[in-house]
């Protein structure tokens, strides 16, 4: 094939930044003016901008987005050794906070449609035992808030939601309720890193909940636990946002609508390039939930057949990514829980099937069509 236009990237960052340059020096230079570099004003305008945009929820800005699951699992107080059941498909950041707590993380799998916690290994997974469940609401698409509401409020115990890639999207619930994820379950947590579809200039993170009593909790855990300067309630953590990225976060919020419906126009123009390509899933919708494609991740059928596409795609001009290439209880680090590899089936064939295409605000419609020619390629042979 042709070379693609313009070089196809996953991440165009460089470029949506200098659309925003003035705006950006501007915040960096009141940041520098002002001179409170921790808890400086910036940090409370965000977080009020990022609750209105959230539906009114309350948010709490913290140093990252692991930081974030961390203070979720500790404003819960649970015991040592409380079970926290999360999906075997996902990013190890989910795990890692309750394992570095003490809490012991039980896997259940994922649907092989959305990628995401299937309810009924959940319901398997529950124990005497559960303190929390983590959904992760993969790749942009909310996970079943419904059926995993349900289940938690049967058992008394606490739904968190790790929406580090789904911030903006909805969920309507049977009742017709239409809830903004995060904001559902009793602690919401979400990410800036650079590449998350709302990214700082560097790391940060935020809880989200509608609880005002729980949102003070999580403000004094995330600053040493403190009530006021010097006197401390509870162990807590040093995990506070940056001024500094705090102001470009505002600038890029307001960015964010358009974003995301860019990111689902170049979804919804792969649909049509790909939608009847043989040997190849595009992601299920849920009919629930709107999807704000953090990733837009195909299924390859086939051994070896992703890795073939992968490598078929980066000749022709096109990177990819796998997320994720191992499931969490294939990981070393979490050999000790004792899973064997067969348990988590569908977690692990997905390990072998996803692959993810670029997908960036600024993809444009040429690009896309040419990222859909070099696929069918492949498939019907031309390659
Ligand atoms: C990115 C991500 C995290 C961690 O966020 P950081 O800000 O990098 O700590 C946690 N969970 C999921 C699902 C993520 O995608």
């Amino acid at each position: 094939m042709t070379p693609p236009p313009i070089p196809i990237r996953l991440l165009e960052l460089a470029a949506e930044h200098a659309a925003l340059q003035p705006a950006l020096d501007e915040a960096m230079r009141e940041v520098l003016e002002e001179a409170a570099f921790i808890q400086g004003l910036a940090v409370g305008q965000f977080a009020a901008e990022l609750g209105a945009y959230l539906g009114g929820a309350h948010v709490v800005p913290c140093a990252s987005g692991t930081d974030a699951l961390t203070l979720a699992l500790l404003s819960l107080n649970l015991p040592v050794g409380a079970e926290v059941i999360v999906p075997a498909f996902t990013y190890v950041a989910t795990l890692e906070a309750a394992a570095l707590l003490g809490l012991c993380p039980v896997l259940a799998d994922v649907r092989p449609d959305t990628f995401n916690l299937d309810p009924a290994a959940v319901s398997a997974a529950l124990t005497p035992r559960t303190g929390a469940i983590i959904a992760v609401h993969l790749f942009g698409q909310c996970a079943d808030l419904e059926a995993l509401g349900a289940l938690a409020a049967a058992h008394g115990v606490a739904l968190i939601e790790d929406n580090a890639q789904a911030l903006g999207a909805t969920f309507q619930f049977a009742s017709g309720e239409v809830v903004h994820a995060g904001a559902v379950g009793a602690v919401g947590t979400t990410s800036f890193f650079p590449s998350k579809n709302l990214g700082a200039l560097g790391d940060g993170g935020a809880l989200l909940t509608r609880d005002l009593a729980r949102a003070a909790l999580l403000q004094q855990l995330a600053n040493h636990g403190q009530s006021q300067k010097y006197h401390h309630q509870r162990i807590g953590l040093n995990s506070r946002l940056d001024t500094l990225q705090a102001a470009l976060l505002r600038v890029k919020l307001r960015q964010l609508p358009a974003n995301t419906a860019a990111r689902q126009a170049v979804a919804a123009r792969y649909d049509g390039a790909l939608g009847d390509v043989p040997g190849l899933t595009i992601p299920a919708r849920d009919a629930r939930s709107s999807h704000v494609f953090h990733q837009y991740t195909v299924q390859v059928e086939g051994p070896g057949r992703r890795d073939a596409l992968r490598d078929h795609l980066y000749q022709c001009g096109v990177p990819t990514a796998v997320y994720y290439p191992v499931p969490a209880h294939q990981q070393p680090a979490y050999a000790y829980l004792g899973y064997r590899a067969g348990q988590f089936p569908v977690a692990e064939r997905l390990c072998e099937t996803v692959l993810s295409l670029p997908l960036h605000p600024l993809l444009t419609a040429d690009q896309v069509n040419y990222i859909g020619e070099a696929v069918g390629c492949f498939f019907d042979g031309r390659k």
